[in-house]
């Protein structure tokens, strides 16, 4: 790993395309951009931007989804048992390189449905009212499907959303809370918690919660805790297992690469695989040895993979296993420590921009994902950019967000979105 940052030590950054160019010819992953397919208009490629939302299509992931279906064309059925790709084995592939990743054991992991659908799941395990202690703590700006899923869910317990989920307010207006706050939150609401609930990066800002500290916080009142990760997972470092959190779950079509709607993962701590635990079941959590005896009673699989309801959804499987591979290849902690520079190079170049128009809403504690907050005329500038062949997104009423990310991002990428951000804004002030 050491090997791999030095690669990048250079001289101080300087605004320029040659100090762009020059942290490309360093970049051990610099290859990767060409494993993918990159939109394009009229023949020119655009500069994609927008990981954070759907990841794009890895070169490979066809050939992937063919193999499945020739395996169905040629043996049917036979196919969950023929061969090194057999279909009922296949989860295992997704799992190693899921749990390096998330910093979980394998046995800690497993991939199924979406991630909406894994939040109700997770609900059912681990939201545990008892007493005085029936509260959730979400943060406010949460995801709306995860404050629908929570609300939903507690209704279906019986409760009144109002009564049971406290929403961490945050001192400044329309942006997250810090994650002092969220600490703070925790020990005002201490005995009365049964479980925290938050995202690991936040959508809107890009906000990076100190995971570790706020599962600490948890434990220490008796709370359970869990994450969303969906903006995290792919994006930032994460000790799953060492943080000592009960449970998480993320989608795969964002810094995953792996197709809109793609098959989701979930994380289940492995305390918590053999104890008496209330759990949606169906056959496909039964152990494998044990699955196809069809018998009356459930015998759960005693591993994460005991959460999974059904047959396992191959071509998914297929396209999450495409991208994992790439992830694998070029090597995490490489994707990691190209990350750590690219957030200093936007970091750098942000500095050199008039910020008349804007504020950076991203806090220094992030991924890849920096959101800008325009006082006026945001729709313009993301218009021109959008123009200028950036794919960015924007976010009502003010907020452009971007996310320049290791695997198909290069250095002067960032740069030329810069220089670009830099023409518009001073266009569009010439005459204030
Ligand atoms: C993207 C995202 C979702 C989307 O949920 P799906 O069930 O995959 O549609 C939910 N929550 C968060 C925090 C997200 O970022």
């Amino acid at each position: 790993m050491a090997v791999e940052l030095q690669r990048y030590n250079m001289t101080p950054f300087t605004n320029t395309i040659a100090c762009a160019q020059q942290l490309d010819q360093h970049d051990p992953l610099q290859g990767y951009r060409d494993w993918f397919f990159h939109p394009t208009e009229n023949g020119h490629e655009r500069t994609y931007f927008l990981g954070n939302s759907l990841g794009l299509q890895p070169k490979q992931t066809m050939a992937s989804i063919e193999n499945v279906l020739k395996q169905w064309q040629q043996d049917g059925v036979e196919s969950f048992f023929k061969g090194d790709d057999n279909w009922l084995q296949f989860h295992d592939k997704l799992i190693s390189p899921l749990a390096t990743i998330t910093g979980s054991l394998p046995h800690e992991v497993t991939v199924m449905n979406q991630l909406t659908v894994n939040i109700h799941l997770m609900m059912v395990s681990f939201y545990r009212p008892e007493g005085r202690r029936k509260k959730i703590l979400i943060e406010s700006k949460a995801f709306p499907s995860d404050q629908y899923a929570v609300a939903s869910f507690v209704r279906h317990m019986g409760f009144d959303p109002d009564d049971v989920i406290v929403e961490i307010n945050p001192s400044q207006e329309g942006v997250p809370p810090t994650n002092q706050e969220v600490i703070d939150a925790i020990h005002q609401h201490g005995n009365e918690l049964a479980l925290v609930f938050l995202s690991g990066v936040n959508y809107y800002t890009g906000q990076l919660f100190d995971l570790f500290s706020v599962a600490k916080a948890a434990r220490k009142v008796g709370a359970l805790v869990g994450f969303d990760l969906a903006h995290a997972v792919g994006n930032v470092d994460l000790r799953l297992h060492d943080w000592d959190v009960d449970f998480a779950c993320w989608c795969s079509y964002k810094y995953l690469n792996a197709g809109p709607g793609a098959i989701a993962g979930a994380f289940i701590h492995e305390k918590h695989h053999q104890a008496e635990i209330n759990r949606l079941e169906g056959w496909w959590g039964v152990k494998l040895n044990e699955r196809f005896l069809m018998k009356k009673n459930f015998i759960s699989s005693g591993n994460a993979a005991a959460w999974q309801l059904s047959t396992s959804p191959m071509l998914l499987f297929a396209c999450l296993h495409a991208s994992l591979q790439i992830i694998e290849k070029a090597g995490w902690h490489n994707m990691l420590s190209k990350q750590q520079k690219m957030i200093e190079w936007t970091d750098f170049l942000l500095t050199t921009l008039p910020n008349n128009l804007f504020k950076r809403v991203t806090p220094q504690q992030r991924g890849c994902q920096i959101s800008l907050q325009f006082q006026k005329k945001g729709k313009e500038v993301y218009s021109r950019l959008f123009e200028k062949g950036f794919m960015i997104d924007w976010r009502e009423p003010d907020v452009i967000r971007f996310a320049p990310v290791p695997l198909y991002n290069s250095f002067t990428d960032i740069w030329h979105f810069f220089n670009s951000l830099r023409e518009i804004i001073n266009e569009l002030t010439l005459n204030d």
